[in-house]
């Protein structure tokens, strides 16, 4: 997201309420819908599934195509041609999408629940998330080698952040 979608996304706001406020998710534009996402790349780990329980735990591991600094996709536009587990998230599969981390602001909204102070809509500043301690930044390992994905299975990506929520505005 940048500074001026985050804008753009403001100026659509009724009586001076922010879109996410007073929008349903389903009535979100293109624009407002890429502005939810807060950067944090979580979605972007690999994830293992527990075969007996259906369970999914995340790992440290980036997908091949996230550049683990910026914690953006190489090659957004192509992402789900070039790798056959990305998902593409959409008004219709959110709901369906249990693996999304507590803090991602699609899961929030959909749950009726409010944006973190730290999400950069609420900050106007990209690198809120990354300040917070929130998105992946200096903590997932790139993609490669032999990697066991069972060697890196993590729990921070399901922390929540509950305490940080903002008041109703
Ligand atoms: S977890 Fe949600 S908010 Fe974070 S990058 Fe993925 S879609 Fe965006
Ligand atoms: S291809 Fe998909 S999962 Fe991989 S980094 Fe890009 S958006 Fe994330």
């Amino acid at each position: 997201m940048t500074d001026k979608e985050n804008r753009a996304g403001r100026s659509e706001c009724n009586d001076d309420q922010p879109f996410w406020q007073v929008k349903s998710l389903q009535d979100m534009n293109l624009d407002e819908w890429d502005a939810l996402c807060d950067g944090c790349a979580k979605c972007c780990l690999h994830k293992l599934e527990d075969e007996d329980t259906g369970e999914l735990a995340f790992t440290s591991v980036a997908c091949s195509q996230l550049d683990i600094a910026s914690c953006r996709c190489r090659n957004y536009a192509e992402r789900t041609f070039l790798v056959d587990d990305c998902v593409e998230l959409t008004k219709e599969n959110l709901s369906h999408l249990k693996w999304l981390p507590p803090t991602c602001a699609y899961r929030l909204i959909y749950g009726g629940k409010l944006l973190f102070n730290w999400h950069p809509l609420m900050s106007g500043d990209p690198e809120s998330v990354h300040q917070a301690g929130v998105s992946v930044r200096g903590k997932a390992v790139e993609e490669g080698g032999d990697q066991d994905l069972e060697d890196h299975i993590v729990k921070w990506p399901e922390q929540d952040y509950e305490e940080d929520f903002e008041e109703a505005g």
